[in-house]
């Protein structure tokens, strides 16, 4: 150690410095104080420095934890919704399909126009549960309308060939072919015929939004274009609604139009 009076190096047990003299035995407890008071603060600096380490490895890792936990809690999310998604909108679709065609083709021997008709209302009820469920729009339900026709088809056709027990899954011939595509097409068309009056119905009644409520918003509705002083609605604005209702009214109608062709062309 140092001698505290003139800094020159003196041993540690040494009571006086051999250099200037001095009596060191009333400071040298207080400077071994000092100097272990000194090691014990470096050693906490060592030890804080290492907690700090720790500290950010374990705050990373709960990050990471984090970050991991929300992907996974969102992709399974998206799991259930998808999951929920075909089941309503594919499956039962081409299960009430497939029932159809069984019990009216196999089981009763129906004709086949009414099982046409049945499939065009099966259709159309899934474009138009898709708009007030899941706010699909047209392309969407262009797109699911196509899977449930084109899954049904491929059904029937094994379901045939279970039956026949062999044969090809493709039709035999142009008039089966014809068949199959409109089938299909009808399908596809009931759907968005479906899914264009739901949106006019929504459009028309924004207020009775529920189809439960359809009584309730079409009287609404009536008095509201009609009536002389139904709430505070100025022309304008009244004016501007039934231009909307006009918009989605020759959306429904054309799609209905391309609907009645497909039935129609069914009974040719
Ligand atoms: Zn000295």
């Amino acid at each position: 150690m140092r001698c505290l009076f003139c800094a020159e190096e003196i041993k540690d047990e040494a009571t006086v410095c051999k250099h200037c003299h001095r009596d060191l035995s009333i400071v040298k407890p207080l400077m071994d104080q000092n100097a272990a008071l000194t090691k014990r603060i470096d050693e906490l600096q060592t030890e804080v420095s290492q907690l700090r380490t720790d500290l950010g490895e374990v705050r990373r890792m709960g990050r990471a934890r984090e970050a991991f936990d929300a992907r996974h809690t969102l992709s399974y999310s998206a799991i259930l919704y998808w999951r929920g998604y075909l089941a309503r909108y594919v499956l039962l679709p081409v299960l009430l399909l497939l029932l159809a065609h069984y019990l009216m083709n196999i089981t009763f021997n129906i004709p086949l126009i009414y099982l046409r008709v049945v499939s065009l209302a099966i259709g159309f009820g899934l474009g138009y549960s898709m708009f007030w469920r899941t706010d699909d729009r047209l392309g969407t339900v262009l797109v699911v309308g196509s899977i449930v026709a084109i899954v049904t088809v491929m059904s029937m056709s094994i379901v045939v060939l279970a039956i026949r027990g062999g044969g090809t899954i493709a039709p035999a011939n142009q008039t089966e072919w014809r068949d199959v595509f409109e089938y299909s097409i009808g399908i596809v068309l009931a759907s968005v015929t479906g899914n264009v009056i739901a949106n006019f119905t929504k459009k028309t009644f924004p207020q009775g939004a529920d189809p439960k409520d359809g009584f309730a918003a079409v009287a609404k509705t009536i008095a509201r274009i009609i009536g002389p002083t139904y709430d505070s609605k100025t022309a304008a604005e009244r004016l501007q609604y039934i231009e909307k209702a006009l918009k989605a009214g020759t959306a429904a109608i054309t799609a209905a139009v391309a609907l009645y062709a497909s039935i129609k062309s069914a009974f040719n």
